[in-house]
């Protein structure tokens, strides 16, 4: 696999802030992994400024935030979702702490079999410890309202599972940071960015200098011209917010295929939801399509017995990389150039675990497996 590209931390030019150094650690793009990067590096003491050109819809903002245990045609666990899931809880706790508002909302989570398949392999699965671990004991009978849900009806109760609320998350994280001078609006351009030549290891974005520039850009990052090498399979999803006026006390999410993510009450006996999402490789705009619209509406027609107003229809590209291996680490000839991109459709679930050892790299020297090594290329 790869070879580190760490320095000895006595060369990192994070090692600087113990000197008093006033440059701050630049932080390219305010998304997930942009500002789980941010807290981490603030918990190690580290003074940050993140820099975002505020785009309406980004793979964060669109996102339905959700986090689930137990996924997939496979039926299948998460992959290390034992060891995500409880440092992302504490993460999001964290950083409610700070905010003075928790926007983590943990919820059971039901999943309807589509086919024979999926029951076969639950059967086979749900005794085993792992697996039966996020099932609810016991599980609800009947498992959804058939006043509200089409048939048919079998499947399982998860726990374990909840959603961001990304796109609040992220405003209130901008605004702490903001408060703190470490956040400011700003378009940077890959043409602006310059490392500085001999002497202290830094960088200048568009005349801001930093101690080292983290690229935190999502899918703009397919363009870096630092880290061509990476092999990228973004893609496009669409998401419609919906008012349902008859969903009545159901809380949980509803997934068949795709999901139905119950958020709050709008007050007029209607629940605001979402429903998504697509996939699709072959546009990679932030622009919604009335084809992607028509599949949604044909699943929810599929699931729900009772109408629903779709008030919202947002689309953004997710930043996957090769094998849907998230990346990090510095570039292996620039140390102050460092990326962190690759969550693609866990962001949530991944990203505070991901972002923790990037920030423990950068600030105390500890390695990065070769799995998320950026110099890594599988
Ligand atoms: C429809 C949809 C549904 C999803 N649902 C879920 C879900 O339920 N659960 C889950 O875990 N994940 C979900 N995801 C995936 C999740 O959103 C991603 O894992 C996550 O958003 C990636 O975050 P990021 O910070 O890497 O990228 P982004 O969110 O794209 O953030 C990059 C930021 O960098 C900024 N930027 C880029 N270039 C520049 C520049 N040159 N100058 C200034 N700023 C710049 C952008 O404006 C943006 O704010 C979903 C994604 C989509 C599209």
């Amino acid at each position: 696999m790869s070879q580190s590209v760490s320095e000895p931390p006595s060369a990192s030019p994070f090692t600087s802030a113990s000197t008093g150094s006033p440059a701050p650690v630049l932080i390219l793009g305010q998304g997930l992994a942009g500002t789980l990067l941010a807290w981490h590096l603030h918990w190690l003491g580290q003074r940050v400024l993140i820099l975002d050109r505020e785009e309406p819809d980004t793979s964060s903002k669109v996102a339905a935030g959700i986090v689930t245990p137990i996924t997939g045609k496979r039926v299948a666990v998460s992959p290390r979702v034992e060891e995500f899931l409880p440092e992302a809880m504490a993460c999001y706790q964290r950083t409610a702490a700070a905010l003075g508002t928790a926007y983590f909302h943990p919820c059971l989570q039901v999943r309807l079999f589509q086919d024979d398949t999926e029951r076969t392999v639950f059967e086979d699965k749900r005794t085993r410890p792992e697996f039966a671990r996020h099932l609810s004991t016991p599980q609800p009978d009947p498992l959804v309202a058939p006043a509200l849900i089409h048939g048919p009806l079998d499947g399982f109760e998860m726990r374990h599972s909840g959603w961001l609320d990304t796109r609040a998350w992220l405003a209130a994280s901008a605004a702490w940071f903001a408060a703190r001078d470490e956040y400011r609006r700003a378009d940077i351009r890959h043409a602006d960015i310059a490392v500085n030549s001999g002497g202290v290891e830094g960088v200048q974005a568009a005349g801001i200098q930093g101690r080292a520039l983290v690229f935190c850009e999502g899918y703009a990052g397919a363009a870096n011209p630092w880290f061509p090498w990476l092999k990228w399979k973004p893609a496009k999803g669409e998401i419609l917010t919906l008012r349902i006026p008859g969903l009545q006390r159901e809380r949980r999410i509803l997934n068949r295929g795709s999901w139905l993510l119950p958020m709050a009450e709008d007050g007029d006996g209607g629940t605001i939801c979402r429903s998504g999402a697509t996939y699709v490789w072959d546009d990679l705009s932030n622009v919604p399509t009335a084809a992607a619209r028509v599949v949604l509406e044909d699943r929810l027609t599929r699931l729900l017995r009772i109408p629903w107003q779709i008030t919202g229809h947002h689309a953004a590209v997710r930043p996957i990389l090769h094998r849907s291996q998230a990346k990090m680490g510095r570039h292996p000839s620039h140390p102050a150039l460092v990326f962190f991109n690759g969550l693609g459709s866990k962001g949530v679930l991944q990203g505070p675990h991901h972002a923790r050892v990037l920030a423990e790299h950068l600030v105390l020297g500890a390695p990065v497996p070769d799995a998320l090594d950026v110099a890594g290329n599988s």
